[in-house]
């Protein structure tokens, strides 16, 4: 395992907001340049609702995803009733549903919990000789806490992967049951080989552990943007990682009285642990 930086504009956080609010908001789809919500600022990660109140069961959508392409190009999600992982990419958001197949969302489909951000890359490093998860973690981890651990990180690692194992699950329906019981029954686990394409990580400082899950969560996407998922295991010989660091965090809870009534502060690590890694072990 090895990490050559090839350039680092950390730690010179971008504070040029408003140029760059122009460049971010002309999303693919072109239509919030003009929208008084858009860009709260380029180094804010936004997040819709808790991993927690998603990890005991609120499943139903917060905003849609039209509204959270106005928050972020580049992130990480699910769907109403748990339905697939979302892959937020170059100001597309895409679905890969169970058996893993990438389908696109129309604005009005609704999302329970995401992270989302507009990427601007602050430094780029080239990662060598991945041969699994933990490995990639310790090179991210290395960049982490050289600049900084209680900082927001997104990475986009583009490249050829021998291996990706990831994962999607079935969509769930009303009454809803704990994300670890959805992933026991209705996760579908599938291995990727030999493809072109780019992993979205992000990561969560420790401090945020009531929020979200602290360390890194990756989801993977095909080159030609058909396969995806939540990665479990993964290996490479080389990627680039560009990495955009931010330094500010915004969230949106729902208002029913189901999410009201939610214990959000009941420990749930074990569940996140299940959840993430797919093992009871
Ligand atoms: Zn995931």
């Amino acid at each position: 395992m090895k990490m050559n930086l090839i350039r680092a504009g950390f730690p010179g956080l971008c504070l040029m907001v408003s140029c760059l609010c122009f460049s971010a908001c002309s999303s693919q789809n072109g239509a919030y340049a003009d929208s008084e919500d858009c860009c709260v600022g380029n180094d804010t990660v936004y997040q819709v609702a808790q991993l927690h109140s998603l990890i005991q069961g609120y499943y139903d959508g917060v905003i849609t995803v039209g509204e959270l392409r106005k928050h972020g190009n580049i992130g990480l999600g699910t769907f109403q009733g748990v339905n697939g992982e979302m892959i937020v990419l170059d100001g597309t958001v895409y679905q890969a549903v169970s058996d893993g197949t990438v389908v696109l969302p129309p604005d009005s489909e609704t999302v329970p919990f995401s992270n989302v951000t507009f990427f601007e890359e602050d430094a780029s490093i080239e990662l060598m000789n991945i041969g699994s998860m933990a490995e990639l973690k310790d090179s991210l981890d290395a960049f982490v806490s050289s600049h900084g651990k209680n900082l927001f990180y997104t990475v986009r690692i583009t490249g050829e992967f021998p291996y990706v194992k990831a994962r999607s699950e079935r969509a769930q329906k009303k009454p809803y049951i704990p994300l670890d019981e959805v992933m026991a029954r209705d996760q579908i686990e599938f291995a990727f080989r030999n493809q072109r394409g780019t992993i979205v990580g992000m990561y969560f400082p420790g401090f945020m552990d009531k929020l979200n899950a602290a360390g890194w969560h990756f989801h993977f996407i095909t080159e030609d943007r058909s396969k995806g998922g939540h990665v479990m295991d993964v290996s490479f010989d080389s990627a680039v990682a560009g990495i955009d660091v931010a330094d500010e965090f915004r969230m949106i809870m729902p208002k029913d009285g189901d999410y009201q009534k939610m214990n959000l502060e009941k420990n749930v690590d074990e569940a996140i642990r299940v959840t993430e890694t797919g093992s009871k072990d």
